[in-house]
């Protein structure tokens, strides 16, 4: 099939790029460049041994869309372009607005105007908001706490309008819980620009010396040792669901939404230690402050994937850190300077 990935060139549209590849499909990146890097397609090219195109234009853009729609006829789009920092959500909401849901509305006006039904989208488990129960399930309530998971959802809602409007068009919306990990190959991995917001990428570089000690923000959290607890899931696990969806959308119907996760969680001290394992040597931490808006504990229930994808997780934590910290110590600069 031809693919039309957007944000491929961010850290799980190339991981997931590389699996699409693999499955013996085509495709074609569009990528504003925001937050992706021009060299993760080249060494996915590279990986894969397929030139792959590198479209730089924004979703937002409709006669950008348009002219790649036209070039390229995708019969199918992973739509992972978008906005995704919780905390800057909060202090910019409009641009969160305007990127993640007004680009996804311009994504589906050109697939629409261009007979494209098939779209896979890059939700989060953030828009189910306070458990009301554990591990969540997909019918658990949705009411996420912050703009950002708001956006998420909007766009989960414009999908369920979108498909039901035509019986041609199908489209999946995948939770993903927290993805972390790189290629094995430690030719992509995650890049994040400035200081990582997310607890995996701070890690890698705290152990890699551009950072000199993780904060660990809480310990005083109802769980096994006081701090918070994730599901944490391999970027390449995470990557072959997006295959499996684009299989599962050849007889769908309408909109799903499914859980991307483990079902199991790690806290964040148990995260560390499994990362001293993997660089061996030991990483400085200091326990903080809670962060504003933190969630102490969740974690998925990931049967409804097995169900209708085929999907487990089968990568494990050790593989998560092994290959983290394979990516960050052949690239401590990330994309910025090539080590090899
Ligand atoms: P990323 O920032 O690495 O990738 C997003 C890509 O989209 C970047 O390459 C960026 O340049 C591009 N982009 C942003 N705005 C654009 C625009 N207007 N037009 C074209 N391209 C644009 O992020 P990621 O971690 O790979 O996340 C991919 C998707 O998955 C996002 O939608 C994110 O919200 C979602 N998600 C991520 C996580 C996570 O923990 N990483 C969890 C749940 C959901
Ligand atoms: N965390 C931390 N220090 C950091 C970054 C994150 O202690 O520098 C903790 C955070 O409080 C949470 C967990 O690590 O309990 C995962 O945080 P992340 O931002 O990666 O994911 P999210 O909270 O968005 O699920």
């Amino acid at each position: 099939m031809k693919i039309l990935i957007t944000g491929g060139a961010g850290y799980i549209g190339s991981h997931t790029l590389v699996e699409v590849i693999k499955a013996g499909h085509q495709a074609v990146v569009v990528d504003s460049l925001v937050n992706g890097h021009t060299e993760a397609v080249e060494r996915v090219s590279k990986l894969t041994g397929s030139d792959i195109h590198l479209a730089v234009g924004d979703i937002r853009d409709k006669s950008f869309l348009e002219s790649i729609f036209t070039e390229f006829a995708p019969e199918a789009v992973i739509h992972f372009a978008g906005l995704k920092a919780v905390g800057e959500s909060v202090e910019n909401p409009m641009a969160y607005y305007d990127v993640n849901v007004n680009g996804s509305r311009v994504l589906l006006e050109v697939m629409q105007s261009q007979n494209c039904h098939r779209i896979v989208f890059s939700s989060s488990a953030t828009v189910y908001g306070e458990p009301q129960y554990l591990p969540y399930d997909e019918n658990h309530p949705v009411a996420p706490i912050n703009p950002y998971g708001r956006t998420k959802l909007m766009v989960e809602q414009m999908l369920g309008d979108w498909s039901a409007a035509d019986p041609e068009r199908s489209a999946i919306s995948l939770r993903y819980f927290n993805p972390v990990g790189a290629h094995p190959s430690g030719l992509i991995g995650e890049d994040p620009r400035g200081r990582p917001n997310n607890l995996m990428p701070f890690i890698a570089q705290v152990a890699v010396g551009t950072s000199s000690e993780l904060q660990i923000f809480g310990g005083d959290y109802d769980t096994r040792d006081g701090t918070g607890e994730r599901d944490y899931l391999h970027v390449v696990d995470l990557a072959k669901a997006h295959v499996l969806s684009l299989n599962a959308l050849a007889d769908q119907e309408g909109h799903d939404v499914i859980n991307i996760g483990t079902g199991h969680g790690v806290t964040v001290k148990e995260m560390v230690k499994a990362f001293e394992i993997a660089c061996a040597h030991s990483i400085n931490t200091r326990t903080v402050a809670r962060r504003a808006g933190d969630l102490p504990c969740f974690f998925a229930n990931s049967e409804r994937a097995q169900a209708r994808l085929g999907w487990a997780a089968k990568l494990s934590l050790t593989d998560m850190c092994r290959d983290t910290w394979t990516w960050q110590s052949q690239n401590p600069s990330g994309y910025k300077a090539r080590e090899y």
